[in-house]
């Protein structure tokens, strides 16, 4: 399974917003963000960073194209996948992308609170530690729909692993960090001793919670 390594805060700093990649450290001290203060952002990456001059129109759908793409933590070839989905439904296309992204089962994962980033999110999925509807399911893209009820399946590691922490105190340490944060309104946390959520509706556009303007997307996409 292809995946992107390397520096991950470089990332956010190319893009010029927090894309919360790392989760605990994203609301820490040690974020560039932060430590740039107030009304300021990190220099951009690279040795030149600081002496870019005005972006082309290009440059500026591409980034915003890459901005939504390492936010989801998805490349290319899948991200094309999905702007075709988009293209094929009724409704604006930009708007229907970000839907389709919003519903990938590891973002769902950590919109709930179950991890503390959407890599870790993807993780948990893949290592089979999530299930929809009662069936342990491994794919972090599987799209939800509404009324899917997702998970946490109970994991603990035997004989010589058994110290190494299960699926159940991996999620309760992650949601102890992301209990202070707001589960979207196309979702509904389930109380309880075991985590789960409800898939309550689509998600729409607004739901994102990062800023995008599709439309650059969307224009760069169709040429
Ligand atoms: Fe790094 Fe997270 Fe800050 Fe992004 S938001 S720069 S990933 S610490």
């Amino acid at each position: 399974m292809a995946r992107t390594l390397g520096p991950v805060c470089k990332r956010c700093r190319r893009e010029g917003v927090k894309l919360f990649l790392k989760g605990a450290r994203c609301n820490s001290e040690h974020c560039p963000f932060m430590k740039a203060g107030a009304n300021k952002k990190p220099l951009p990456p690279g040795m030149h960073g600081f002496k870019r001059g005005k972006m082309t129109e290009y440059g500026e759908q591409l980034r915003e194209k890459q901005k939504v793409k390492t936010y989801y933590g998805v490349l290319e070839s899948q991200f094309r996948k999905y702007y075709e989905m988009a293209e094929r439904s009724k409704g604006n296309t930009g708007q229907v992308l970000m839907s389709l992204l919003e519903r990938r089962l590891d973002n769902v994962v950590y919109r709930l609170g179950f991890a503390v980033s959407r890599a870790q999110a993807r993780q948990l999925v893949t290592h089979g530690h999530i299930c929809v509807n009662g069936k342990r399911l491994d794919v972090p893209s599987y799209l939800v729909r509404p009324g899917d009820v997702v998970s946490v399946k109970e994991h603990k590691y035997q004989g010589a692993k058994a110290k190494r922490p299960g699926s159940m105190e991996i999620v309760a340490a992650a949601m102890s960090i992301t209990a202070q944060v707001a589960v979207p309104e196309y979702l509904m946390r389930n109380p309880g001793a075991l985590p789960s959520g409800v898939v309550m509706r689509y998600p729409i556009f607004d739901d994102v919670s990062l800023a995008v303007n599709p439309q650059l997307i969307v224009e760069l996409c169709s040429k």
